[in-house]
């Protein structure tokens, strides 16, 4: 094992580094703050820099997918940068981007989606459906403006994403860079909109809303959508970002309902949760109005790493692993043992309620706000690396034992909250 100076670390960390925006530094380096530095993993497991392993409960942010140091995965890495870390896709191009977006549009009915579209991450990913939308309708001569977005969304922190996001999340600290947007509550408000030939898309995480607190859509709202935005004549987006790639126990949760939206945004889980890459998915449709050779035509958004060949080489091994190892059909039993632990969790003192949505576990508790970050405290101790709203999103490789292990080290850390009243020391309060 590697020696790590934690206490030079953490000092110099609270030092020099501004964390994660949903993060009160004022918190963070509190002295009685003692930030946890990671420094390996192995499948669902994460290793501290004093030796401590914990189940990575939220599969490091809600990326990892088929484990940390996954050998394919870390060897199509290895490969690529033996030919070239990265070359801009500013004029040229690259093998492994251009794979993968064949690799991607087939994964999908024929016709559906013709072209893929870099960029860095989940927000960005967001930013060039909006602005390609935006560009789409300016195009066609139309005069639709505004997106629908849900009350309590999420999907990104850069500016024109973060004016669809929940007000809530985002204060004032936006105003006056947002694109025009229309809030509803649920699909059954879409009626409502006064101006529906002034809208420019529909804009919704599919099946699940995550950092609104894992809020699970009722069965057909997807399809409503779909429905009022053909007849409305507007796009739907799917914001796959945290829902792809198995995550709602489908490869993609539009399958839940066999929706085709017009654009679909993937990042997280893309590359198996490696390297920051993302991608947007265009319909020919979309496309073909960008397809003549006048200024009009071109996409004036991008980024310098885009498309770049590292993430592309992890993402093409990632999609090798679902096929070999047959990742989405080894889910079954997974998925009923997360909701069959957490139903049992229900039971116990201080739960509000609890739900799941494949291999994503949510637990409300009741009382004081701030009681879910001791619950986190007490995981900790208990080998599971939790974050403040009680979430178990694991990596989709964990073992039914840690699975396990995972609820067994909850259900012991809410009754040592509720129960025999430990809370610890408070928490930094990280959102998103
Ligand atoms: N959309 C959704 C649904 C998300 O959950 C997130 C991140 N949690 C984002 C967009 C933004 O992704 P990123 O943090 O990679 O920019």
């Amino acid at each position: 094992m590697d020696n790590w100076d934690t206490t030079r670390l953490v000092a110099d960390d609270k030092r020099y580094v501004w964390h994660h925006p949903f993060t009160s530094m004022g918190d963070w380096c509190a002295p009685e703050h003692e930030p946890i530095v990671l420094v390996g993993g192995e499948g669902a497991v994460v290793r501290d820099s004093v030796g401590r392993e914990d189940i990575d409960g939220n599969a490091s942010i809600w990326t990892n997918v088929h484990g940390h140091n996954h050998p394919r995965i870390n060897a199509a890495i290895r490969a690529q940068l033996e030919r070239v870390a990265h070359t801009s896709f500013l004029g040229t191009t690259n093998p492994p981007a251009i794979q993968l977006a064949r690799e991607i549009v087939e994964l999908f009915p024929p016709e559906k989606f013709g072209h893929v579209f870099y960029s860095d991450d989940g927000s960005t990913g967001m930013e060039a459906a909006l602005r390609i939308v935006s560009q789409y309708w300016k195009l066609r001569g139309s005069e639709r403006r505004v997106f629908v977005s849900f009350r309590d969304a999420y999907h990104g922190d850069t500016a024109g994403a973060a004016s669809l996001g929940a007000a809530s999340m985002f204060g004032a600290t936006i105003t006056g860079l947002q694109f025009p947007v229309q809030r509803v509550g649920g699909p059954e408000e879409l009626e409502m909109i006064p101006n529906p030939g002034e809208i420019a898309a529909v804009v919704i995480e599919p099946i699940i809303q995550g950092a609104a607190g894992m809020k699970i859509w009722p069965a057909g709202t997807l399809q409503l959508l779909r429905e009022w935005c053909d007849s409305a004549g507007s796009l739907l987006i799917a914001d796959e970002v945290m829902t792809g790639f198995g995550r709602t126990g489908e490869m993609f949760a539009c399958e839940h309902e066999q929706v085709h939206p017009d654009i679909c945004v993937f990042a997280k889980g893309l590359t198996g949760g490696y390297l920051p890459l993302a991608l947007t998915l265009i319909s020919d449709q979309v496309f073909e109005a960008f397809s003549g050779s006048n200024r009009e035509a071109t996409l004036f958004y991008g980024h310098s790493y885009g498309g770049n060949p590292l993430g592309c080489a992890a993402a093409l091994a990632s999609l090798e692993i679902f096929h070999k190892e047959k990742t989405i059909e080894a889910l079954a039993p997974k998925m009923e043992a997360l909701r069959k632990g957490l139903a049992l969790t229900a039971e116990l003192p201080g739960i509000e309620r609890v739900r799941s949505c494949g291999m994503i576990g949510a637990v409300d508790l009741s009382g004081k706000t701030g009681l879910a970050s001791h619950v986190c405290r007490a995981a900790r101790e208990r080998g599971l690396l939790t974050r403040n709203t009680v979430v178990l999103m694991p990596p989709l490789v964990i073992s039914l034992a840690q699975i396990e292990q995972m609820l067994r080290a909850l259900a012991e850390s809410i009754q040592s909250v509720f129960v025999s009243g430990q809370t610890g020391a408070k928490i930094p309060v990280v959102a998103g």
